[in-house]
């Protein structure tokens, strides 16, 4: 086990420095906050650091970093960082076996043994709490050591740029994310296109599938717009269930819906189209008790390399309109 000097003032803000020298030509969210971590871990002078980030929809907290262990997901409530995001404090604990906040299974199962803790709380620039910053086994050159008020305000400064960046990052995907359905909206379909299609559109075959509920506005004339809504949630879960992860779905606009596959040509497609317009023909969704059923038009195309990613969608927008105009409740595909 290395041991570590503790670092003078001076010291200090030289590594302060240095870190954030790397962090401008750091872009990336993930490089980032590793960055941010081992800056932690050096200002607390500890051996171990992680940093949670509190999952609000699965009710969960899992490490966006843990140096030196791998991804933990844990549910919400548990553990010191539970503790301490739930009450939104610091905790500082240097005997952690006497402690009943402390679960010593992990270490038992593991053969490590934690012998200081100091957690800190994370908020986003309203206050609330989005995750949490947690250092383990404070070390100076005798050794192991205790946490005190000093390592608390170092690391809180780590802490404070971890929140910031987070929350710039949850704020970025919250913008390609559509809020009623949860699916990507447009703006992430441009960021999915070109991370995950156009790096492999030269050497893959990749399909691009557009669906519109057929007679929607009926829908909201009979039903309300918020059966409307309900509708578009139970179509956008039929959808994901569908694709799984062979693609994506993205909720184009409206009751439009764009799919994006990878990996498959133009005709598997179509095939995939026509399970998926059966299956919504046959499903029966709910808004409070009332049953609702609906039927969807698909368009079919291959994505094409020369093309920009919207003039991709335009051209199977086109084959769209001729499963509506041909009657609606069909696929038509462009097998070219
Ligand atoms: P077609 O078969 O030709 O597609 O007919 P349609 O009635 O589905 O198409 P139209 O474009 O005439 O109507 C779409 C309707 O979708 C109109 C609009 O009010 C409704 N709509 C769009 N977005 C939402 C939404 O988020 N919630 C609800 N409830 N309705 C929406
Ligand atoms: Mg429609
Ligand atoms: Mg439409």
């Amino acid at each position: 086990m290395e041991n570590k000097r503790v670092l003078n003032a001076e010291e200090l803000l030289e590594k302060i420095f240095s870190f954030m020298n790397e962090m401008v030509d750091t872009k990336d969210f993930s490089s980032t906050i590793l960055l941010l971590t081992e800056l932690g871990r050096t200002l607390a002078n500890s051996e171990r650091a992680s940093f949670w980030y509190w999952d609000r929809a699965k009710k969960q907290y899992w490490t966006l970093v843990a140096l030196d262990s791998p991804r933990i997901v844990v549910p919400e409530g548990s553990g010191i960082v539970g503790a301490s995001i739930e009450n939104n404090e610091t905790i500082l604990i240097n005997n952690p076996y006497q402690d009943e906040r402390f679960n010593p299974e992990v270490d038992k199962e593991t053969g490590y043994q934690t012998r200081s803790i100091l957690c800190i709380p994370v908020t986003n620039s309203r206050g609330e709490v989005i995750g949490a910053y947690q250092a383990i086994n404070k070390m100076d050159d005798k050794g192991y050591w205790y946490f005190d008020e000093r390592d608390q305000r170092r690391l809180t400064m780590a802490a404070v740029f971890c929140g910031k960046t987070l929350e710039s990052q949850m704020l970025y995907s919250e913008s390609q994310l559509d809020q009623l359905t949860g699916l990507k909206n447009r703006r992430g379909y441009y960021e999915y296109y070109e991370k995950n299609i156009h790096p492999y559109l030269l050497r893959q075959s990749c399909s691009v599938v557009m669906g519109d509920i057929d007679f929607f506005k009926r829908v909201n004339d009979t039903y309300g717009h918020n059966a409307g809504d309900a509708v578009l949630k139970c179509i956008a879960a039929i959808l994901r269930n569908a694709v799984g992860d062979s693609g994506e779905v993205i909720r184009w606009g409206g009751e439009e819906f764009v799919i994006l596959l990878r990996g498959c040509a133009v005709s598997e497609a179509a095939v995939f189209a026509e399970q998926i317009r059966k299956n919504v023909e046959s499903s029966i969704c709910y808004f409070e008790d009332i049953p609702i059923r609906v039927t969807m038009s698909f368009g079919v195309k291959a994505l094409d390399p020369h093309l920009a990613p919207e003039e991709n969608v335009k051209d199977v927008d086109e084959k769209l309109y001729e499963a509506k105009t041909s009657g609606r409740n069909r696929v038509v595909a462009d097998e070219l």
